[in-house]
């Protein structure tokens, strides 16, 4: 859960004269113990700032960041080394993330030696057979190198160093968008199976709602620095209420059903977070914006049901996009 969460950089001590970056500005979300949450933006939208508060790989500027019920976002120490147990990051280019010169068995089992000393190295080796099983890798391969294997391979072998420690939480940077897209989907599955399957609490940060689309119970979508709108996947995919959401599913390069193309699509470049627009950030790229979105923050609130909010003053207004189920006609 994150409360209020802030994440400015810049402009402090020696960096007065700097702008302060708000990467991050008032996020509140809460992840639900065992479901996979992506948070999906351009690149720039301060995702992986986010993802980075959540870890306690930064500090925030202000808010909290509470897991497992209590704030983390100060840890250190032995806290610290007890949450890099219980977090587990899954990084974006899983061959510049791995150590050329281990073998795959040791760069599995390396996570064990900070967080599970005792074991000997027999429960090692069977705790490495065992998760490269899981992964897809055969057991056969645990003397091979990095270079040996192919990207979607290599980032099996991320995931399956992110989950041989039994971690609570995996955070997931882009975790496939360095491979190609024919294995994309293949590593993006058995991450969610897995998570499913060992009852891994998943958060995925991605560029591409394709990508996520069907692995996730619920999404976050932002903009610069600020959640748009949040829901289940299924709320955000077949009923997107902000013109930003509507844009980017508009922008997913697949087979659309007819009148799709009516939606949205995305103008202009995203305003620099140094100087993000006030009222709504969207309006200087919103077309349906209206005087009021230029000087007023709309808050995220909720459209129908408490689980689907939308941060937009005018969704109401908005054509729903065609081929989203509005009403079911009788
Ligand atoms: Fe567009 Fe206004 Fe809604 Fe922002 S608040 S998304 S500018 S209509
Ligand atoms: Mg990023």
């Amino acid at each position: 859960r994150t409360d209020a969460l802030t994440k400015h950089f810049g402009g402090v001590g020696f960096l007065k004269k700097s702008p302060v970056v708000q990467a991050v500005d008032g996020i509140s979300l809460e992840v639900k113990r065992g479901e996979t949450f992506a948070i999906v933006g351009e690149s720039g939208c301060g995702k992986s700032t986010l993802a980075r508060l959540l870890m306690r790989l930064l500090e925030p500027t202000s808010g909290e960041v509470v897991f497992d019920g209590k704030d983390i976002s100060h840890a250190a120490g032995p806290d610290l080394t007890r949450l890099r147990r219980d977090m587990q990051f899954i990084f974006q280019d899983p061959f510049s993330s791995l150590n050329p010169r281990m073998t795959v068995g040791k760069l599995i089992a390396e996570p064990l030696e900070v967080h599970a000393p005792e074991l000997s190295a027999a429960e090692r080796r069977a705790k490495v057979a065992d998760i490269m099983q899981k992964v897809g890798l055969p057991a056969e391969h645990a003397g091979r190198y990095p270079h040996e294997f192919s990207g979607g391979q290599r980032q099996r072998i991320g995931i399956a160093r992110a989950l041989i420690t039994g971690p609570k939480l995996v955070i997931g940077d882009e975790p496939v968008s360095a491979l190609d897209v024919s294995v994309q989907a293949q590593v993006i599955n058995l991450l969610g199976d897995l998570s499913r399957e060992l009852g891994v609490t998943l958060v995925v940060i991605a560029h591409d709602l394709g990508v996520i689309r069907h692995m996730s119970d619920r999404v976050a979508v932002m903009y610069l620095g600020r959640i748009v709108e949040m829901g289940t996947a299924e709320e955000v995919f077949s009923a997107p209420h902000h013109p930003y959401t509507q844009a980017l599913l508009a922008s997913i390069p697949a087979p659309r059903p007819e009148g799709e193309d009516r939606m949205t699509t995305l103008t202009g470049e995203m305003p620099s977070p140094a100087a993000p627009p006030p009222g709504c950030r969207f309006h200087t790229r919103c077309p349906f914006a209206r005087p009021d979105c230029k000087t007023t923050v709309p808050d995220l609130s909720a459209v129908e049901g408490a689980s689907h909010q939308v941060a937009c003053h005018h969704w109401q207004e908005i054509d729903a996009p065609a081929g989203a189920p509005q009403q079911a006609p009788h």
